[in-house]
């Protein structure tokens, strides 16, 4: 029997008709721990040879070479590994690493991560600037944003401005060349073996609700002719190809989401990637625009 509730495999069904069973596989079957090497502080040589000392057996992808896949050790391995501590290393979902590289944050560009906590992206897209983009980093929920702070001074991302605020009241006068919008959702890619698995009608309303309003306000807040990536760790159209309806509406250009052909796939909107989820892989959905 599925472990997936009722309501949310109708609706698995109705958008994936005969790949519903690969879907459903993919979030009731083990997922494999993986994680990000912090390249602000080390290197993936660097860490490939610790995990090494340390007896864990990882691969790293070939379409990320910061990211490490670990064979068969649990998180509590690398949480009790000194390199973690000291924040060279940070447990993250291959899926969640990938709107950081699609929107490809560079030296001097000024950013704006909307919803940040606990702040993986955040600090990978410092990184991935070389450690010099100027990033506004917002979270409204005060007990996240506290690990969002955490996660910054471990991390070394002291220089990201993390600010406890809505998003949604940010002055409008502020402008940014690149934004992240890695909306507050259901969930629903995310399900695993040993999670609880909740869904309603109700929630994911008041999810798309919110993801409407903060997509609204991502427009504002972009420069003419900057970048936003929108993503969930939800496969429901509701929350993604409706989203990008919204976007679409309120004058953005959807621009081609390009990855590596190894990253797994769901059908989507064209130019959209819908990761399916895989024992590697959370269900994640990824849009891009420009204004
Ligand atoms: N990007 C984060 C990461 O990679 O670590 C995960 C973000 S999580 C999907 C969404 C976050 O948005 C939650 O921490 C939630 O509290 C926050 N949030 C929801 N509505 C918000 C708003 N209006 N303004 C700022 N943060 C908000």
């Amino acid at each position: 029997m599925s472990a997936l509730p009722q309501e949310l495999q109708t609706r698995l069904k109705a958008s994936f008709g005969a790949l519903f069973s690969v879907v459903e596989r993919g979030l009731c079957g083990e997922r494999a721990v993986t994680l990000r090497v912090n390249t602000l502080k080390t290197s993936a040589e660097e860490v490939a040879a610790a995990l090494a000392a340390a007896g864990i057996e990882a691969v790293r992808a070939e379409w990320y070479p910061d990211a490490f896949l670990l064979s068969d050790a649990r998180e509590d391995a690398v949480r009790a590994l000194a390199m973690y501590e000291r924040g060279e290393v940070y447990l993250q979902s291959f899926s969640s690493m990938l709107p950081p590289l699609v929107l490809a944050p560079a030296e001097g560009e000024n950013l704006l991560d909307m919803t940040a906590a606990p702040g993986g992206k955040t600090t990978q897209l410092l990184a991935l600037s070389g450690g010099k983009a100027l990033i506004t980093a917002c979270e409204r929920d005060a007990v996240r944003f506290s690990r969002l702070q955490f996660n910054l001074a471990r991390q070394g991302a002291a220089r990201v401005n993390a600010r406890k605020t809505d998003a949604l009241a940010l002055d409008d006068a502020l402008k940014f060349d690149k934004i992240l919008l890695d909306a507050p959702c259901t969930g629903t890619g995310t399900l695993h073996a040993g999670s609880e698995a909740r869904f309603s009608a109700a929630y994911l309303a008041r999810c798309t609700a919110l993801q409407r309003k903060l997509i609204k306000k991502a427009r504002c807040l972009l420069k003419r002719g900057g970048t936003l990536v929108y993503s969930t760790c939800s496969l429901l159209p509701e929350e993604n190809e409706g989203a990008v309806e919204e976007a679409l509406r309120l004058g953005l250009r959807l621009l081609p989401v390009e990855l590596p052909a190894s990253v797994p796939r769901l059908p989507s909107r064209e130019g959209t990637v819908c990761v399916c989820p895989t024992k590697a892989f959370e269900g994640f959905f990824i849009a891009k625009f420009t204004l």
